[in-house]
């Protein structure tokens, strides 16, 4: 809801130690969750993070979630789906060019960010794009896998395009690991829908005027 992002990103301070706070209690938890299997805390997790997140944050579950570096003001609800802004066509007052009554995501996630202990330093950082075979899925559960990860430096996968944008966008990763995740994915956190376009190239190969 509009208002209420608006007060989110108004209390950023706020929600950044609440999400600090749940992010290394839910890491803590993280052999336990090894334990019950990440595939099958997928889906009621992502059912929690979308209500509770898409009351606060109007959040889209992009899976790769970086409010804690655009100021607890979601980029995915710019009508540009910009990962990094603001883009040139700001109206005075703040106002979006392309929704004229609602205030420019990213002018708002500027203004959080200075509220927000590490905000100015994380906002700077240039965000990778959204791999939209994460769509739907939880990102409270791939932060706790990619930190976790790198705490027990588990194998990571062998899927080279994400090390190539891992390493392409090594300060997103820093700060926010989930932005450029490198840890095998339970198959419950992939969207079928993105991975049967991205693998129909290989396996109907015609369609896309590769083979006569
Ligand atoms: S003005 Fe802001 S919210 Fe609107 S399209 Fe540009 S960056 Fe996105």
């Amino acid at each position: 809801m509009y208002f209420l992002r608006r007060f989110t990103v108004r209390h950023a301070r706020f929600f950044e130690g609440l999400y600090n706070t749940m992010e290394s209690t839910m890491i803590a938890f993280d052999p336990l969750s090894r334990r019950i299997g990440y595939n099958r805390l997928e889906r009621p997790v992502a059912i929690v993070e979308k209500l509770t997140k898409g009351l606060l944050f109007d959040c889209q579950m992009c899976g790769q979630c970086v409010l804690s570096s655009t100021g607890m003001s979601c980029p995915m609800n710019c009508p540009k789906n910009l990962r990094n802004g603001p883009c040139g066509g700001v109206r005075p007052g703040g106002l979006c060019e392309v929704i004229p009554m609602m205030r420019c995501v990213w002018v708002e996630a500027w203004q959080g960010a200075e509220r927000m202990k590490y905000g100015v330093e994380r906002i700077k950082v240039v965000q990778p794009p959204v791999n939209r075979e994460l769509e739907g899925s939880s990102s409270w559960l791939r932060v706790v896998r990619e930190k976790a990860a790198l705490q027990r430096s588990l194998r990571p996968s062998s899927d080279r395009s994400k090390h190539a944008i891992a390493r392409a966008f090594r300060g997103a990763r820093k700060i926010e690991p989930a932005a450029a995740p490198v840890a095998v994915e339970p198959s419950a956190a992939l969207s079928e829908q993105a991975v049967k376009e991205s693998t129909a190239v290989f396996t109907d190969p015609k369609k896309f005027g590769l083979e006569k």
